[in-house]
């Protein structure tokens, strides 16, 4: 979903999707016309439980990110339910979450670093 930041209508994502828009194009808001522009983000790291209601909205997320040329990683968690990285304190595949999402932002930051050294004279 990506919210219209003037009536708050969510849009949903495979009404995005199908109009093939790539990163800079616009569409417009449904509900009340604005205009909305894509937008390219930052990568994406999307944790989803595989029992969960979220699995499919989960896919088609990285599914039109990826379209869009923004960098995706979808983990597809076995046997995991909505937001299963909360129950970290009494279960093991929560607390494997968190550290996972601890190594991937702290590489993240790494790779930033690196890529802004780079870019200085
Ligand atoms: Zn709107």
């Amino acid at each position: 979903m990506q919210r219209c930041p003037e009536c708050e209508n969510d849009v949903d994502v495979e009404e995005i999707e199908a109009l093939e828009l790539d990163a800079g194009e616009t569409f417009n808001c449904s509900a009340c016309g604005t205009e909305l522009k894509i937008v390219s983000i930052a990568p994406l790291t999307i944790f989803v439980g595989a029992t969960e209601a979220l699995l499919d909205d989960a896919i088609a997320l990285a599914r039109v990110a990826g379209l869009a040329d923004v960098s995706v990683r979808l983990e597809i968690w076995p046997s995991m339910f909505h937001i299963w990285p909360n129950y970290h304190q009494v279960l093991a595949q929560g607390r494997q979450a968190v550290a996972r999402a601890g190594r991937l932002l702290r590489e993240a930051v790494e790779a930033n670093e690196i890529a802004d050294r780079s870019v200085k004279p």
